[in-house]
């Protein structure tokens, strides 16, 4: 704790610096002493002045607790007495004088100080103190201090975007409020979207923002309880920092009509915006969005159950997580699959002895309330579980899901969850909880938008086994207005808002899901196998039931994204027939992992990497860890022999002809007859007919192969246009890869997301595609496709788009052929 000692000519502005100061830090914590005036005259009048022996006494006395004392003078004159006060004084803590104004430096250090930073930046605070007055004024001949430098590596921490919602903006009040919720973590504000930035730890700083009535403003946590103080913070913008919100005003300046519903910690969107997040699961749907119900809030932490009624209160506790494992159950009955899991999971976590017992302890030994004591019970396991990291972090979402069924179960309010509506719509939310997610089986939720998660979260997982497009992570999707048509993309990541009427008719015209009768083939009768991507027993069993010919992609790393330790040989191989069960007797492709880069395995990839998509991933792995290929290869090849699926193994990210020589002699020691490779890297497309010489087959993954031949990274929404495979560049990568197996008479697959193009798949089977292989609600529409042209009119489509310049080109060279447009 750094001490404060605020010298000044005047003990009446002394003292009233120092209530202006301390009302910055309602929750107390400074400590600051004012050694002010120069004692009083003949009538006992005080006299103004400054007294270096009171000042060398504020000093020591502060010395005593303090780690430093930081002292600021109001007048030059003052100075003097503070550095005689250095020869005088009789503690040694360190001491430093601030040249900084004596009213704003005060705050400043006083607001920092409180929040537990080193003397140096306490004095550094009050130094920049006059910056935030300055750049008010507009100032010229006053140069705001540079603003602290974001360079600090900050690719862990986790954002929100708020609005301010208070009047008078981010003025000294606030920014003390935030200041004190940042204590102890690494809180970044950005005001939006100018990206002016501020550490939250500093109330000089934050002023330095200019943050006004209705600005965005991005927050971003680093490290422990990151997710805690953006909570803190949310609800702190929320609340409009107790000085009062005035919602209309803030969406009259920029916002459209539904501003006023939106949920609060997102800035309302308008008609024709596109989000961007992380798509997920694919497809293309436009329904009507549906905003999740708010979470339950906090609840109060100040009232004290009087001891004689504490029994009661705990009881309370136990009979809500009777009946919240109750409903669970009840939920889990009616649903199957993963959603099951997920959902049985939540009510076990519901009935955790431990949980109840901790929380129900809290009520006894210190008053809590019964939703209190939930509140901070789970608080606390939840930390435990995001220590964890990985996919054990975002299981923190089972906890909240059910720490708020119970708090909404003693509170009698209604209960969170996913809204029941008669027609299709888009369920937006801030994150989805494993209970939510499960409850969309069999509903009318076409598609789901979350401001939070990744690849691995629930909704992530859950989409996927539905078979319904997601964007996640998308900033502002909580701000979508209540009601408005938005149009999801899950593969490419977007979500448009009120999008034209032609864009929403073709979206729903795609999102069709057309019956499948199980045989690809063209006009002329020529067979294209169309098969299945997946990745674990459940998705196989819905591509199955699909009718697809067999899996062309089943993606093992989805299997193990929890794992912290490599699964055991045995766990695999119970993984594996999950698959092959599902495909008796018909082709199954089992990828290798595919670890790394956007897909980490805890247990795989243990290193942070500058450029994870450029490095050790996929069979690059088996470098580092040939135990854990060779040991796939064994659990694969065991699975394969009880089973009766025709097993296909292959490494993804393959770059050159001795790494494919090198897996394909693993895979057949290990038992496997029929080896490939994947074409995703350039290299791999230029040399696919040398690595038809050492492997049985190559399947083309576009969505890589795209990101590698554009350089363009495949999770920005904002690169779409150039992570698209009818980019010239990626057909004629493509070309390269059919003609090396018509050459050889080898399999050419393609996996990528470009097999599901009904529009393309007649320019693949041109280019030399022998099978596609896709998520299976586009099976239908594919061999729709497929099934009015014929082998002749792919390969004029396929040499029309190899003359294409730009990807519109490419498009209209092979509609003109296909389509005659
Ligand atoms: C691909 O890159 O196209 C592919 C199928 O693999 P993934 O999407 O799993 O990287
Ligand atoms: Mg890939």
């Amino acid at each position: 704790m750094i001490g404060i000692v605020a010298v000044s000519h005047s003990a009446r502005l002394g003292e009233a610096a120092l209530e202006l100061a301390l009302q910055m830090v309602q929750g107390g914590g400074a400590r600051v002493r004012v050694a002010a005036g120069a004692g009083t005259d003949a009538d006992g009048a005080p006299v103004l002045g400054t007294d270096a022996v009171a000042v060398a006494a504020a000093i020591d006395e502060l010395a005593a607790d303090c780690d430093g004392v930081l002292v600021l003078m109001d007048l030059g004159s003052a100075v003097l007495s503070a550095e005689l006060a250095l020869e005088l004084r009789t503690s040694d803590v360190p001491v430093r004088l601030a040249p900084a104004p004596f009213v704003e430096g005060l705050l400043a250090a006083v607001v920092s100080a409180a929040a537990g930073a080193s003397l140096d930046v306490v004095a550094g605070e009050a130094s920049i103190a006059l910056a935030a007055k300055s750049g008010q004024l507009e100032d010229p001949s006053t140069e705001a201090a540079p603003i602290e430098s974001a360079s600090t590596d900050r690719s862990g921490a986790v954002t929100r975007t708020v609005v301010v919602r208070n009047p008078l903006g981010i003025h000294a009040r606030p920014a003390a409020l935030i200041a004190e919720a940042s204590a102890g973590i690494d809180v970044r504000l950005r005001r939006l979207p100018d990206g002016t930035e501020a550490s939250g730890a500093s109330l000089s700083r934050l002023l330095i923002l200019g943050a006004r009535q209705g600005d965005r403003i991005e927050l971003s946590a680093l490290g422990r309880d990151a997710e805690g103080a953006l909570d803190r913070l949310v609800a702190l913008f929320d609340d409009g920092f107790g000085e009062g919100t005035d919602v209309d005003a803030v969406a009259s300046g920029s916002v459209g009509a539904h501003a006023a519903e939106a949920a609060p910690e997102s800035p309302p969107v308008r008609a024709g915006d596109v989000l961007r997040g992380r798509g997920v699961s694919s497809g293309r749907v436009a329904a009507e969005a549906v905003l999740l119900a708010a979470p339950v809030r906090e609840p109060d932490e100040s009232t004290v159950v009087a001891p004689g009624d504490r029994e009661a209160e705990a009881s309370a506790i136990e009979w809500a997580a009777v009946a919240v494992a109750d409903q669970l159950r009840a939920r889990t009955r009616a649903a199957t699959g993963e959603a099951r899991a997920i959902l049985d999971a939540s009510r076990l976590l519901a009935s955790d002895p431990e949980l109840v017992a901790e929380a129900a302890d809290v009520v006894r030994s210190r008053g809590r309330t019964a939703a209190r004591a939930i509140w901070e019970t789970s608080a606390a396991h939840e930390r435990g579980l995001a220590a964890l990291g990985g996919r054990m972090a975002e299981r923190a979402a089972d906890i909240r899901d059910v720490r708020d069924r119970m708090i909404a179960e003693i509170l009698e309010v209604e209960m969170p969850g996913v809204p029941e509506r008669d027609e299709p719509f888009v369920l937006v939310a801030s994150d989805l909880a494993p209970a939510d997610t499960a409850a969309l089986e069999g509903g009318n939720c076409v598609a789901l938008v979350t401001q939070q998660g990744g690849p691995t979260s629930h909704t992530a997982i859950i989409a996927r086994s539905l078979g319904i497009p997601a964007v996640v992570g998308v900033i502002g999707a909580t701000g979508i207005p209540r009601g408005a048509v938005v149009l999801v993309d899950g593969d490419r990541g977007t979500v448009e808002i009120d999008p034209s009427s032609s864009r929403v008719t073709e979206a729903k015209a795609a999102s069709l899901v057309v019956p499948f009768d199980g045989e690809g083939v063209l006009a002329d009768g020529r067979r294209i196998p169309l098969l299945a991507n997946v990745g674990g027993a459940a998705e196989a069993v819905v591509a199955a039931a699909s009718k697809a010919q067999g899996v062309g992609l089943f993606r093992t790393e989805f299997c193990f994204l929890d794992r912290a330790d490599a699964p055991t040989i045995e766990e695999q191989v119970d993984a594996y027939r999950g698959v092959l069960a599902a495909f008796p007797g018909q082709r199954v492709v089992v990828r290798t992992l595919d670890a790394g880069s956007d897909k980490p395995l805890p247990f795989a990839n243990s290193d942070a990497e500058d450029n994870p998509a450029l490095g050790v991933r996929g069979l690059r792995i088996a470098r580092r860890a040939p135990k854990l290929l060779d040991d796939q290869l064994r659990a694969l090849a065991l699975a394969a022999g009880a089973e009766s699926a025709l097993v296909e193994v292959m490494a993804p990210m393959v770059a050159t002809v001795d790494e494919a020589r090198d897996f394909a002699e693993r895979a057949r020691e290990a038992g496997l007859e029929t080896v490939g490779v994947m074409i995703e890297t350039p290299s791999a497309a230029l040399l696919a007919s040398e690595m038809l010489e050492v492997v049985d087959f190559v399947s083309i993954g576009t969505n890589d192969l795209a990101q590698y031949a554009l350089a363009a990274d495949r999770l920005l929404g904002e690169l779409g246009d150039l992570n698209d495979p009818w980019q010239p560049a990626v057909l004629r990568l493509i070309g390269q890869a059919g003609a090396a197996g018509r050459r050889w008479g080898l399999p050419v697959g393609v996996c990528g997301e470009a097999a599901a193009d009904p529009a393309l798949a007649a320019v693949l089977v041109g280019l030399g595609v022998t099978s596609l292989s896709m998520t299976p609600r586009a099976l239908g529409r594919v061999a729709a496709a497929l099934a009015g042209v014929t082998g002749e009119q792919c390969d004029a489509a396929a040499q029309a788009v190899l003359r294409a310049a730009t990807a519109v080109d490419a498009r209209a060279a092979a509609a003109a052929v296909l389509n005659g447009e």
